[in-house]
């Protein structure tokens, strides 16, 4: 970090918790800075490369340059991206998993480019067995960060648990991390994903406490790099992925005041994936005014 950036963190802190949003990368990443100061956000996450398609690309270097340039011009302090939904790294089809492996690497080298602090990825579909598409997730992570090194930290989502997908327990998160060779595991983190959680029957409305105790017991606070801030659109232990608007679904509002209240979360990065409805910027501006209006 530059001391010009350095000076810009401190002023930013008192006042401003890590706070933002996934913001669009249209027209390419050194848009995406601008989206983020839009919006009042100090954290922003954004796709490096279309989330939906397996076309591969590289950061150049002059568009990494005019990333960092745009993005020292904002307070924003806390950078990420969100991996691609086809990558399925505990695929028991070679072809399949060789190409999300592939394609991983790719995703933890543009964040070195970029400079980006995280990748956030979900982990994979064991499709066959569960035990094997552990062990096959934390192969293939060995893989790719023995291929990809650098700094950018690998922050393992919780998901909602529909079908054969990994990672809707703390508990699975926590083996895949164990099974990562040893050398890595420094650059492994988790990022809840507060809808995720819920549908996955982690009950943070009637049992906050005893969900960060759990994750505790699982792997230690510590792990926790990221927050995705999320309500629900499906009840409790739905185990549905339908992300709503902050206080607006089955979580509503307490959970969201307790997290923003929570000294143990303080340093963790938080980020909404809420719908933007009609205007990106003035529904972000308000989730992001309304969370920090819980602020006690
Ligand atoms: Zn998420
Ligand atoms: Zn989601």
């Amino acid at each position: 970090m530059t001391p010009a950036r350095k000076k810009a963190v401190k002023r930013a802190l008192p006042a401003a918790p890590l706070l933002g949003a996934h913001v669009s990368a249209a027209g390419g990443v050194p848009e995406a800075p601008a989206r983020a100061a839009a919006i009042g956000a100090t954290a922003m996450q954004l796709f490096t490369k279309m989330g939906n398609r397996w076309a591969e690309r590289e950061c150049l270097d002059d568009e990494c340059a005019s990333f960092r340039e745009r993005l020292s011009t904002t307070v924003v302090t806390a950078t990420m991206a969100h991996d691609s939904y086809l990558i399925n790294l505990a695929s028991p089809d070679p072809v399949l998993r060789a190409r999300s492996i592939e394609s991983f690497t790719k995703e933890l080298n543009r964040c070195r480019a970029l400079g980006l602090d995280y990748l956030v990825s979900h982990p994979g579909n064991y499709m066959d067995e569960r035990e094997a598409g552990i062990a096959r997730n934390a192969d293939a992570i060995t893989e790719a960060l023995e291929a990809s090194p650098g700094s950018t930290l690998l922050c393992l989502e919780t998901t909602a648990g529909s079908g054969t997908s990994l990672g809707a327990t703390f508990e699975e998160l926590a083996a895949i991390i164990s099974l990562v060779d040893a050398r890595y595991r420094d650059r492994l983190g988790i990022c809840i994903d507060t809808c995720h959680v819920y549908s996955a029957g982690y009950d943070l409305v009637k049992d906050y406490d005893g969900v960060f105790a759990r994750l505790d017991d699982a792997m230690g606070l510590s792990r926790l790099k990221v927050m995705h801030l999320n309500d629900s659109k499906t009840p409790f232990d739905s185990h549905r992925d339908r992300h709503e608007l902050i206080a607006e679904g089955s979580l509503g509002e307490m959970p969201f005041r307790r997290i923003m209240n929570d000294a143990r979360l303080v340093s963790v990065p938080k980020v909404i994936e809420t719908p933007k409805l009609d205007d990106a910027i003035v529904t972000d501006t308000k989730m992001l005014d309304r969370l920090r209006g819980y602020i006690e």
